[in-house]
Formats: structure tokens, sequence, C-alpha cells
């Protein structure tokens, strides 16, 4: 059975080193040694400061809407994994999407002012596929009409824009470290914060609020990420050259094999490629489920990433479509994509992509 992915297993004898440090000091979680190192370590790999370690990236999402006092309503793409509107709708904010662009599949950000309403706080972009939005943009809207931006960057972990880290754009960004992604810690996320102070806070709020003294200074969950989960993700860092040398390796040869045949997305110019996705676009519905089912008969299970458009989600209020959104979700397909893919298997892929 070939998934579109393979969640990364680093070196085991590494691991179980890192176990044995875990037992000596019987330090599971609250802020571990683990922890510790891992953030310092993920803010050189990235290149960003005020990177503070999670549980998740659906409680990134969250515990950053909570410090930046998101309320109201919230401009968003509707082109993205569920999570992007859940966490906000479970934090009692309205999303209002606004369309994506037909090429790049991010928040077209020449729609984004005429969305926004009296009670909008903020803009949630996310860097699908990796691909970086129109920050400078969305930045300066966000600038005039006093909103706070905090980018979904489950999918951009170690992406350069203009030759520094996507990942310090806005007031917040958030990871994923979910087992699936690029980078993972099992279970896991991050949120780069612009502003100490907000980074400070929300080191409070993952731990229930609880402060040095032992004090209850806010309002907080618990969010915190255990040492187990670092040390996976200490393992995982260590790898990461070859990861991405692996993934590359395949991802040009998807493109250069399917270029002629399938839409590509189109990649802002001046962000590097983390090669975390492959996302092809069929002409149509039909041809997408024909290619899907004879994969699925072969064993091979690509996934219609993001399918459906958010804004069809059934416990929102119904809304006007966005038909870009709408029209790229039922197109759209992500080719199986990790390091131990066969080759035999990527040419399997490749034929029927082609039918
Ligand atoms: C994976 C993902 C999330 C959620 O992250 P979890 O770590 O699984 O909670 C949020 N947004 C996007 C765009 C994702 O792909």
């Amino acid at each position: 059975m070939i998934n579109i992915t393979k969640p990364y297993l680093p070196d085991r004898k590494k691991l179980n080193e890192y176990i044995d440090k875990i037992y000596d000091t019987a330090w599971l979680t609250n802020n571990g040694p683990l922890v510790q190192e891992l953030t310092k370590r993920l803010e050189e790999y990235l290149g960003v400061e005020n990177l503070l370690l999670v549980c998740n990236g659906t409680l990134a999402l969250q515990v950053a809407y909570k410090v930046l006092g998101i309320k109201g309503n919230t401009i968003t793409t509707p082109f993205s994994f569920v999570a992007t509107t859940s966490s906000l709708v479970w934090e009692g904010i309205e999303p209002i999407f606004v369309d994506i662009d037909p090429d790049t599949f991010c928040i077209d950000p020449f729609k984004v002012e005429d969305a926004i309403t009296v009670k909008t706080t903020a803009i949630v972009p996310v860097h699908v596929f990796g691909n970086a939005c129109e920050v400078e943009e969305i930045e300066s809207i966000a600038k005039k009409h006093n909103l706070k931006t905090i980018y979904d960057g489950a999918h951009a972990f170690g992406v350069k824009y203009k030759g520094e880290s996507l990942l310090s754009c806005g007031d917040a960004t958030t990871l994923s470290f979910h087992a699936t992604k690029l980078f993972h810690t099992i279970e896991g996320g991050a949120i780069i914060f612009k502003n100490r102070e907000d980074y400070e806070r929300a080191k409070l709020m993952i731990n229930f609020g609880i402060n040095d003294s032992n004090l209850i200074a806010e309002l907080g969950i618990n969010a915190k990420m255990n040492e187990f989960q670092a040390a996976m993700g200490l393992c995982v860092l260590d790898e990461m050259d070859i990861i991405l040398e692996q993934r590359s390796e395949i991802w040009d040869y998807y493109e250069n094999a399917l270029k002629d045949h399938v839409q590509l997305q189109k990649r802002h110019l001046q962000c590097t490629n983390n090669y975390s996705y492959f996302p092809v676009l069929f002409e149509s519905k039909e041809r997408l489920m024909k290619v899907k089912a004879a994969m699925n008969t072969n064993g091979i299970n690509p996934r219609r990433y993001f399918s459906p458009s958010l804004d069809n989600l059934g416990y929102l209020k119904p809304k006007e479509l966005q038909t870009v959104s709408g029209d790229i979700a039922n197109r759209v397909l992500c080719l199986p994509l990790y390091p131990s893919l066969p080759i035999d298997k990527m040419k399997e892929i490749i034929d029927i992509s082609k039918l």
C-alpha cells in the first residue's frame, strides 16, 4: 500500500539514547530539557525568534488567537486543512472566507479588503502546500485596517522568503509537527511570535496560566509539548538534510514528468520549496476521479487535499460560496511523496496520472 505520505522514522539508536535520558531524570513534560533543547535548535535551524513549542498545530492556532485577542470575525482562506477554520469556530470567531488565486492556491490579496467588516479583528492566511502568500500586500492591508495577522504555516517548515524565514511574517505564524508533516514530533506544533511579550504570555497560557511563582496569572489551557515528542523532533531534525534531498529528487522527477500533462501550483518566485506536497490539478473532476480510482485499484492512495472547500462545511451558516476555491478543490489531487517512495511506484503514479 502506497499512501500520500509515510511518517518518517529516524535513527532508532539515537532515539533510544534520548529516551534513556528521560528515564534518568524522570522529567516527562512541563518545559523539560529536551523541549528546551528542541526550541533552541529549531530557532537556529529556521532562523526565527520567540518560538514556542506546543502539543499540536491546532492548539497552536487557538493559543495564537487567544494571545492576540482575536474575536468577532476573521478573514481566512477556504482552501486549507479543516483545522484552519475549525480552530476559529471553536474559539467563537466567525470565519469570513476570501477566495483564492486560481494559480497559487493562496488567499487572493486583492479580495481581502472588500471582505473586512467593523467586526473584523484579524487575517488568517495559509501558506498552502508551502507556497508563500502575498505577505507584503496582506501585511499592508492589515496595517491599514489595524488587524492582526496569524499565518497558518503548517506546510511551510523551513521555507525562506527573500532570503529570510517565511515563518517570521505577521504577528504570529503557527506550525504543525504532526506525524504526516515534513518535520514531525509525532504530534506537535509551534507558534512563532513577532513580539516577545506575546511569546511570554503564550508560555503561561499553554500551562494553565501558571507563572514562575506558581500563581495563576492568566486564563490558560494545557497545550504543552512533552519530552517524548521533543526526543522524536530532535532525531528527525538531525536528518532534515537527507529528508529534503530525497524529497526534492522525487518532487523534481514528478514535475518533469507531469508538467505538460496536468496543471501544477504556481509557486511564488521569491520563496524556496520545501517539497512537502505535490498537488496536481486536472482539467475536470471526472478526470481526477478516474485517475484516483485507477490508483486506488493499484494500492496507491493519493489524497484530495483539500476537498471540500471549507466554505462548504456543514456546521457553518450557509453563505456565498467561494467559486475559485470550490473549483480547485474539485480538481486537485496530492500525489504520494515521502523519502522512501520506491521509484517503480513513482513511475506507476506518473503513468496513471497521465490517463
Ligand atoms: C496539519 C494542519 C493543521 C493542524 O495541525 P495538527 O498538528 O494536526 O493539529 C493546521 N493547518 C494546516 C494547514 C494543516 O495542514
